[in-house]
């Protein structure tokens, strides 16, 4: 999305949390969505918790086990975040402030816990932490996931220097294909293609 900047002299780009989760599910899709403008169809991959459903999984993690067992003395929920400097924009689930003076972002998954935090799921708390990092100005050193279809059991993800640094270049070239228009590597991951909306275009 372009917005004009303040000076409205050079057009600022923002790109959203999703836009990065289908950049690493294939980098294509930015070129097709953002340089070509073909939307997507409308099943997303990544099920975001709405209205209802959301507010149901927030019922049922426990207030004390947010309290007492992640140490979180206060929270907002459903905030919706811009950070000029990350040029990145976003709705996090919640943002938790820890006892420890740091705090955290919060993301319902309306998943399964399989043995392990997946790689994207990683990446959009380090993301969202960007972002709570730039607007509350407090550090960000972790991030929790709830995985609502295991019983809303809630994994801490912890985030290092590295963890940033990694999302900051993913960001980073996801504008580059926005801002370039160049046609970038198709996902290694030949099944991918195989309900893919852009199969028939995909060369
Ligand atoms: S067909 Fe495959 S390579 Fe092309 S956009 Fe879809 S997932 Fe990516």
């Amino acid at each position: 999305m372009i917005v004009e900047s303040e000076s409205e002299l050079e057009p600022e780009v923002f790109i959203t949390v999703s836009d990065v989760m289908e950049y690493l599910f294939c980098p294509r899709f930015i070129y097709f969505m953002h340089c070509l403008g073909i939307p997507q169809h409308e099943e997303k991959r990544y099920k975001v918790l709405k209205g209802r459903a959301l507010h149901e999984a927030r019922e049922k993690v426990n207030k004390s086990y947010i309290r007492k067992k992640l140490r979180c003395v206060r929270k907002d929920v459903a905030v919706y975040l811009v950070s000029r400097q990350n040029h990145l924009k976003g709705e996090v689930d919640e943002v938790l402030f820890l006892e420890n003076g740091t705090a955290a972002p919060l993301d319902y998954k309306f998943a399964e816990f399989k043995d392990k935090v997946y790689r994207t799921h990683k990446y959009q708390s380090a993301l969202y932490g960007l972002m709570i990092a730039d607007n509350y100005g407090v550090d960000v050193n972790r991030g929790f996931v709830c995985y609502t279809r295991s019983n809303h059991l809630v994994k801490e993800v912890k985030l290092s220097n590295n963890d940033f640094e990694r999302a900051i270049a993913r960001v980073n070239e996801v504008l580059e294909i926005i801002q370039k228009g160049f046609y970038p590597e198709a996902t290694k991951y030949k099944v991918r293609c195989v309900d893919c909306t852009y199969r028939n275009i995909c060369v």
